[in-house]
């Protein structure tokens, strides 16, 4: 049985006033006994949540590390640093730092391989744009995006691994993937993992993300391969963030 799993992605959003408030808002309203939940906040704000969560349920961590492990990349965060704030995850390859970022297949790939050095959480993140939903192509470029980076991880890292299918067309947009449209991407990703290491694929996450709301979230959730969610805009509001969680749980 796997647990699931609700992350709130931040994105560039907050400031320290406004953090705390919502820090303090979901700290002491989650069960861990019923499922797993944190935030990915902007760098500068991890003293904050290892400050105000380290007594809580909730697990905190990054949206973003180098592909390097230190030296001249001015402005990018390592592996080591987001550890030393005892950082659990880090989302990877999120399809804005794929679009705005250059962001290929294969750096995705080489800071799935930094993360998981570290002793970090991966999340990647996958997904198909319009174009590519209208044409089709969904379970093609999913699955060229999976495979990349399972080209560069060993088998047994599979087990280490959180994937977050993300429809390009239903981030921030307030139009989410069907429930049957996310279980049947899920399970194909599932299969690909299975084609590498059966048992660690029977265990793996899957979270779905895009316009996950309080009010879609049970049914996306109830889904067999749904083990979780992504959630942007909704994980800004202490209720909503809540409410999905306890969807999940
Ligand atoms: C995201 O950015 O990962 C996301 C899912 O955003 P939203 O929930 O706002 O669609």
């Amino acid at each position: 049985m796997r647990r699931k799993l609700v992350v709130g992605n931040w994105k560039m959003n907050g400031s320290l006033v406004f953090n705390a408030a919502l820090l303090a808002g979901i700290k002491d309203r989650v069960d861990s006994r019923q499922c797993d939940a944190a935030v990915c906040v902007p760098a500068p704000y991890l003293a904050q949540c290892q400050t105000q969560l380290s007594d809580s349920g909730i697990f905190w961590g990054a949206q973003d590390l180098s592909a390097y492990d230190a030296g001249a990349h001015t402005g990018d965060v390592s592996a080591a640093m987001l550890v030393d704030f005892s950082c659990k995850y880090v989302i990877v390859g999120h399809s804005e730092r794929r679009a705005l970022h250059s962001e290929s297949n294969e750096l995705i790939a080489m800071k799935v391989v930094r993360a998981l050095a570290s002793g970090l959480t991966p999340i990647i993140c996958v997904g198909e744009t319009l174009e590519q939903y209208d044409a089709g192509l969904t379970k093609v470029v999913v699955g060229k995006q999976i495979d990349d980076v399972l080209a560069m991880i060993s088998v047994e890292d599979i087990e280490k691994i959180v994937i977050a299918y993300e429809p390009v067309w239903a981030i921030g947009t307030g139009r989410n993937a069907t429930p049957q449209i996310a279980q049947d991407v899920h399970s194909s990703l599932r299969a690909k993992l299975a084609l590498k290491n059966p048992i660690a694929a029977v265990g793996a996450r899957i979270l779905y993300g895009g316009s996950m709301k309080p009010d879609n979230a049970k049914e996306l959730l109830s889904m067999a391969d749904v083990d979780g969610g992504l959630i942007g805009g909704a994980a800004l509001k202490a209720a909503d963030f809540l409410a999905i969680v306890h969807a999940a749980g």
